[in-house]
C-alpha cells in the first residue's frame, strides 16, 4: 500500500458512532484539534428514516449530548420519559406486580429522553462536519505505533494520523482495543433483543413500561405521538423463531406481551389494525440482536466490559451498539 498524506492533530478518534462523535464535538469545542475516522458515515439527517432502534438516554447523558449543541436539531424526534412503570411478570401463578416511579419523586421533570439512534448519530455527524476543530476522514483504523510524544495511526486507505492521543470509540469489538492489547471480559447470556417501533391506539402519556419476565425484559419506550419503541428480549433461539413469524403472527405475539397497556383491538377499523391494539406497525426493520452482535440485556449486564481501559497513548470509550 502506498503512503497517502499525513495529518497532525491533538486527538485521533476511531469510530463515528454516538460516543466518538460526541467526544469529537466536545474536545473540538474545548479547543483541541480532532481527527475522527469512520468508514460508514450516516445519511444526512433530513434523509434519515425512523428505524427499529431508539436509545433511552438518562438526564446525565442528555446533558452531555446537549453540551455538543445538537439538541435543537433533534427537537422533532425526542420524547421525555416522565414515568417508569415496572411490572414484575415473572410468576406463572400470581398476577403481575406493578409499580410506577414518577420523575417528580426525584425532583426532575423527566428521567431522560428516548431518541431514535439513527437521528441522534446523523445530527451529531452533521454538527461534527461543521465544527472547525474537527476533521472527519472516511476510512478505517488499520494499526498504530506509539512514538515519542504521541502515536502514529495508520488508516486502511494508507493515510497516517500523527496524534498526541488515540481514542478507540469503535464499538464493542473495538479493533483499537485489540491492537492496544487492552483486555476485555465478555459474558454470554444466550439472550437476544428484538427491536421495532410500533404505533398504538392508546396514549403512552410519556410512561416507559418494562415487563420483567423469566426470558428477559420487554420494554415499551415512548416516542412522539401514539408511538413507542419495543425492546423485546428472549432466549436467542426463541427470538430467532419470533423474528421469522409471519407479520400477523408476530404482531399477535407482540400484542400478547404488551398486556394491552397501549391499547386494545379496534374491531371498527380492521384495515388499519394489524393486531389487537397495535396498528400500522413498522416492524419491517425488526431485528434480532444476538449476543454475538449485542443486545440490551447483555449491554446492561456489562457485556464487553473493559478490564484495563487505558494504556499510555491509547484509550477506549463508549459501549457496544449492535
Ligand atoms: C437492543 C439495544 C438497545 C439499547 N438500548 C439502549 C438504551 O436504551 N440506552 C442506552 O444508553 N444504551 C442502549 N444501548 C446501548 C447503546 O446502543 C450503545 O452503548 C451505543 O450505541 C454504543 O455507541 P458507540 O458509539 O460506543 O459504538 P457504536 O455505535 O458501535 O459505534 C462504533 C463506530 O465505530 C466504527 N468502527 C468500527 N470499526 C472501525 C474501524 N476499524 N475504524 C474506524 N471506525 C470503526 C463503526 O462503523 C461505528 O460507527 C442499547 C443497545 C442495544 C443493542
Amino acid at each position: 500500500m502506498t503512503k497517502k498524506q499525513t495529518e497532525s492533530t491533538d486527538i485521533a478518534i476511531i469510530g463515528g458512532g454516538v460516543a466518538g462523535l460526541t467526544l469529537a464535538l466536545l474536545l473540538g469545542k474545548a479547543g483541541l484539534r480532532v481527527v475522527l475516522t469512520e468508514p460508514h458515515p450516516p445519511a444526512p439527517l433530513k434523509d434519515t428514516k425512523l428505524s427499529g432502534r431508539t436509545v433511552a438516554l438518562m438526564n446525565s447523558s442528555v446533558n452531555i449530548i446537549k453540551a455538543t449543541d445538537v439538541w435543537p436539531d433533534l427537537a422533532d424526534m425526542i420524547s421525555p420519559l416522565q414515568t417508569m412503570r415496572i411490572i414484575d411478570d415473572s410468576s406463572k401463578i400470581r398476577e403481575p406486580i406493578e409499580i410506577e416511579f414518577p420523575a417528580q419523586d426525584i425532583g426532575q421533570p423527566q428521567f431522560g429522553f428516548n431518541i431514535p439512534n439513527a437521528h441522534l448519530r446523523a445530527a451529531l455527524f452533521e454538527r461534527a462536519k461543521k465544527q472547525k476543530n474537527v476533521k472527519i476522514i472516511k476510512a478505517g483504523f488499520a494499526a498504530h505505533k506509539i512514538v515519542a510524544g504521541g502515536v502514529n495511526v495508520l488508516l486502511d486507505d494508507a493515510e497516517i494520523i500523527k496524534a498526541r492521543l488515540l481514542i478507540g470509540a469503535d464499538g464493542r469489538n473495538s479493533p483499537v482495543r485489540e491492537a492496544a492489547g487492552i483486555k476485555a471480559k465478555t459474558n454470554q447470556y444466550n439472550q437476544s433483543a428484538i427491536t421495532c417501533v410500533i404505533n398504538h391506539s392508546r396514549a403512552h402519556n410519556n410512561v416507559s413500561t418494562e415487563f420483567h419476565r423469566p426470558s428477559g425484559p420487554f420494554a415499551l419506550v415512548p416516542l412522539q405521538g401514539n408511538r413507542s419503541s419495543v425492546v423485546w428480549v428472549e432466549k436467542t433461539q426463541d427470538a430467532d423463531a419470533f423474528i421469522k413469524l409471519k407479520k400477523q403472527d408476530f404482531l399477535q405475539a407482540l400484542q400478547e406481551r404488551t398486556k394491552d397497556v397501549l391499547g386494545r383491538r379496534d374491531t371498527g377499523d380492521q384495515s388499519r389494525m394489524l393486531a389487537a391494539g397495535i396498528h400500522q406497525s413498522e416492524n419491517a426493520d425488526c431485528r434480532a440482536h444476538s449476543p454475538a452482535r449485542g443486545s440490551r440485556a447483555c449491554d446492561v449486564a456489562d457485556y464487553g466490559a473493559r478490564a484495563e481501559p487505558v494504556s499510555a497513548r491509547c484509550s477506549g470509550t463508549g459501549r457496544e451498539r449492535d
